[in-house]
């Protein structure tokens, strides 16, 4: 838990959010900037800053959180999606707490994000 991270406070319920999604180790909310009709963050409850983090090296949390998204897509009726975890500023990360983007809702473009 980091208390600057707006991810942490969100998963603390100390923000509030349209969760879609909750287990022990994972949320799921609605993104409050849509990109696309669905689009949805997946995050663990651990906070690691982002993929290439040293912290990320966990085979349990990254293949969790992939099965995170497979509950949530289901849930939510999502045939076709596409997944996106930016990481670092220069590929557009903003929040450095790890995160998947789910994105549907409408025929993908070439290049969303
Ligand atoms: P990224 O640019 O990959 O770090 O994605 C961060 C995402 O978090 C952006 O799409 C933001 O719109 C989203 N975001 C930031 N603050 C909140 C919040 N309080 N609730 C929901 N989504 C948020
Ligand atoms: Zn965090």
């Amino acid at each position: 838990m980091d208390d600057n991270c707006i991810f942490c406070n969100i998963i603390k319920n100390k923000v509030p959010c349209t969760r879609v999604y909750e287990d022990d180790s994972f949320m799921a909310f609605v993104d409050i900037n849509p990109a696309a009709p669905v689009h949805i963050l997946v995050v663990p409850k651990r906070h690691v800053p982002m993929l290439s983090d040293p912290a990320a090296e966990d085979p349990e949390l990254l293949g969790n959180l992939l099965l995170a998204v497979r509950k949530v897509v289901k849930q939510e009726n999502l045939k076709d999606f596409r997944l996106i975890i930016n990481n670092g500023a220069g590929a557009g990360q903003t929040v450095f707490h790890l995160h998947a983007h789910i994105l549907g809702g409408i025929r993908m473009p070439e290049k969303l994000l």
